[in-house]
């Protein structure tokens, strides 16, 4: 047994979205899922933000995840105690092991990869809020993504996933589940219900020379649902395996060279193939769909080695920009920032999300703006009106190359 701070764990993850594992590769897993005991050692008011974070995945009918009703507690951070802890304490050593951290899950598991006690350290240093106040971490949002990782998820490639790799302040991105965790669930937690509502989509992934990509990001998209579910390719073999509800997706493979970097999905860096060209199965001109049914559908990629130059490094929306995913208020129109290194007015960007379209002549490069140097590209995006949450990925094309940011925008419903 040993105690695991997920940030630094170093995982081989065969399947989509990334799981946890023990050092030979066994996924971690809760042997408790179906009531789950978490304890409060905290503010009496946070607990409502952390039973809705812990209700979250209670409710997801795909999944056997269960919560117990929270209780408060004087115990700690001790990882034999078994007992599953929300720490806000403020002491040295806690301070020492969350470091930058806006909050920390440390778990302790067995060989065979179950779960036996979690503790979740959130950073002293850190203002944690329920109302998105200026300067302060979404309470909700944190707990589930920490949760997330209680439950042996490891991070996603996904930007608008809960298990995405950092939090922006002022955010409540994290706090939903998106269609990729929803898929870890299923995976890990299957329910009576998951095994007719999901299927398999798989894959190998090589160069032209017939060489494995090795830690590739594959992506399946269904850009008229706004579902996106990602994983990785295995490190020996370039093999991936999606479970992805039913439906039909298109298929892309993209490098992990940012914002999501091999280390942020537990991958060393070393054995990861450099960076690539971001490949759609059909062809960039036009994709294929791949249905996904009963049986497990294929779709193998062969992805050349030559990447173009420009990338997308920032986002910004509502004048703000950040690395991660932005949100958008579907029924409104939105003004959409792209900036990275050699982006110019030569470039053609499509947005692979439902309802989403650019306003005809309002894509332009503009002269005035710069984002640590870099151009910036804008335009003006009307969303239309949603009854529920979606995904839409990013795609800037030139030449006939292409990078992708995967969902990199969350549209939020207009009405309930
Ligand atoms: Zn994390």
């Amino acid at each position: 047994m040993r105690p695991l701070i997920p940030a630094c764990l170093c995982a081989i993850s065969l399947c989509a979205y990334t799981r946890q594992a023990t050092k030979d590769g066994v996924p971690l897993r809760r042997a408790d899922a179906a009531s789950i005991q978490f304890l409060v050692n905290g503010p009496e008011e946070f607990t409502p933000a952390l039973a809705a974070a812990a209700k979250t995945y209670g409710s997801v009918a795909t999944a056997q995840v269960r919560f117990a009703t929270l209780e408060a507690t004087g115990a700690a951070n001790d990882p034999m105690d078994r007992r599953n802890v929300f720490v806000f304490l403020d002491t040295p050593e806690i301070r020492s092991v969350v470091g930058a951290s806006v909050a920390v899950t440390l778990s302790v598991f067995d060989d065979q990869g179950r779960i036996l006690d979690t503790d979740i350290l959130f950073n002293p240093a850190v203002k944690f809020s329920t109302t998105l106040e200026a300067g302060t971490y979404d309470l909700q949002s944190v707990a589930t993504h920490e949760l997330g990782h209680a439950l042996g998820a490891g991070h996603s490639g996904i930007l608008a996933a809960a298990m995405y790799q950092s939090a922006a302040r002022e955010s409540a991105i994290e706090s939903r589940l998106s269609a990729d965790d929803l898929a870890f669930l299923a995976e890990v937690y299957p329910a009576e219900s998951t095994a007719e509502a999901y299927g398999v989509l798989r894959g190998t992934i090589s160069l032209p020379g017939g060489e494995p990509v090795r830690g590739g990001h594959v992506v399946a998209i269904d850009a008229a649902a706004g579902i996106l579910v990602g994983g990785l390719t295995d490190l020996t073999t370039g093999r991936y395996a999606l479970r992805v509800p039913r439906g039909a997706y298109q298929v892309y493979v993209q490098p992990l060279d940012g914002p999501v970097l091999p280390r942020n999905v537990q991958l060393p860096e070393s054995q990861v193939t450099a960076p690539f060209q971001t490949t759609f199965f059909g062809g960039l001109a036009a994709p294929q769909t791949v249905e996904v049914s009963t049986e497990p559908a294929v779709a193998d990629l062969v992805a050349a080695s030559e990447r173009p130059g420009f990338r997308i490094q920032f986002l910004g929306a509502y004048g703000v920009f950040g690395t991660g995913a932005r949100e958008i208020k579907s029924g409104q129109t939105v003004e959409l920032f792209l900036s990275g290194p050699e982006l110019d007015g030569g470039h053609a960007v499509t947005l692979l999300g439902p309802g989403l379209s650019i306003q005809p002549d309002s894509l332009r490069l503009d002269p005035d703006l710069a984002v640590n140097g870099m151009p910036v590209l804008r335009m003006k995006v009307d969303a239309a009106a949603r009854t529920s949450g979606a995904m839409a990925s990013i795609l800037v094309a030139k030449d006939g190359m292409a990078v992708v940011q995967s969902g990199a925008l969350w549209m939020e419903p207009s009405s309930p």
